[in-house]
């Protein structure tokens, strides 16, 4: 049968509606992203009203995709995990596939805010993404957060003050800590110095409830995911790669060759991202310690402390 064009007053119609239905799901998207709706609530709102909700015609990866701090990877990686397919509108899943979303967002939201709220949060990232400038922040503007403090084996920096940058502590003494067993883990960081967290003042402000903080790299993450599953762990990211490179040749405490060294070293970093449970861009130093410090879900500081909100 021949098909029927339709006259030019619907298609002009349908186009509008189309202009008009992708907006409200670009406002959607932008709602989880700036957290004023939790994905639970749009969730809820496609499935009780599925025929007109922009919700509903949100693709399931739009929506995973919107919530910060979960990349495209984890966002792929997660449907696949929920038997979702690539093309699925959240509107559009079935019976089995609904439950088993809602119970992953209700999953994610408990770990983000849980009820006892003392947990392990381990920093790290590539060199020169801002990990101390955004711990240092913490450690100002935070102070129900303890920052852990690391011992190292290289010397103070002009301005940096044993035990509370580092312990600064000779190639002997870091021997003994390891022997003894008082280190959680300890890492030799661009084949330079050695470092490690101690391990009794973690579980001392652990266990008096406080949240704890730890900057450490890459292979200390991992090795605290070893020791201690339940730590959350956060990747830092810069905005963009050349950002990276332009706050690495910028702050000008390493010569070319160092540079370049740290610059290859930050590559292996960044593909290990997708180990983390969350990642945050460092835009601007306040705004990325407020999501790390979100995410151990303690409460803000007074609203005069309270760094601006971008
Ligand atoms: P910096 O010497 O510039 O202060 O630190 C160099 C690197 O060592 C940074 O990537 C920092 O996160 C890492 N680091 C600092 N303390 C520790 C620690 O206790 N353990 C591990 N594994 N890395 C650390």
């Amino acid at each position: 049968m021949p098909r029927v064009a339709p006259p030019d007053v619907d298609r002009t119609a349908a186009a509008h509606a189309a202009v008009a239905a992708r907006r409200a799901r670009a406002a959607v998207k932008r709602a989880i992203h700036d957290r004023s709706r939790s994905p639970i609530e749009v969730v809820e709102a496609a499935w009780a009203d599925p025929p007109s909700a922009p919700e509903a015609s949100l693709r399931v990866r739009e929506l995973l995709t919107s919530i910060p701090s979960l990349g495209p990877t984890r966002a792929a990686r997660t449907m696949e995990q929920l038997g979702i397919a690539e093309s699925k509108r959240v509107g559009g899943l079935g019976v089995r596939q609904r439950r088993r979303l809602l119970e992953w967002l209700e999953h994610r939201e408990n770990r983000a805010h849980p009820t006892a709220p003392s947990r392990l949060v381990v920093l790290a990232g590539p060199t020169a993404v801002g990990k101390g400038a955004v711990s240092t922040y913490i450690r100002e503007n935070y102070p129900d957060v303890h920052l852990s403090v690391s011992a190292t084996t290289r010397p103070p920096r002009p301005g940096e003050v044993d035990g509370v940058n580092y312990f600064f502590v000779t190639d002997d003494e870091f021997d003994r800590l390891v022997e003894t067993g008082q280190m959680l883990e300890t890492a030799t960081v661009h084949n330079a110095f050695r470092y490690g967290t101690p391990r009794a003042p973690i579980e001392k402000a652990l266990a008096e409830g406080k949240s704890v903080l730890l900057e450490i790299d890459l292979q200390g993450a991992r090795a605290v995911r070893a020791a201690m599953p339940e730590a959350v762990l956060v990747f830092l990211l810069p905005p963009t790669w050349e950002e990276l490179v332009r706050r690495l040749i910028g702050r000008g405490t390493e010569d070319p060759i160092e540079q370049q060294r740290r610059l290859e070293t930050a590559k292996t970093e960044l593909a290990a991202q997708d180990e983390f449970d969350y990642r945050v861009v460092n835009h601007e130093v306040s705004q990325a310690a407020r999501e790390v410090v979100e995410l151990m879900a303690i409460p803000h500081p007074p609203s005069s402390s309270r760094p601006s909100t971008r």
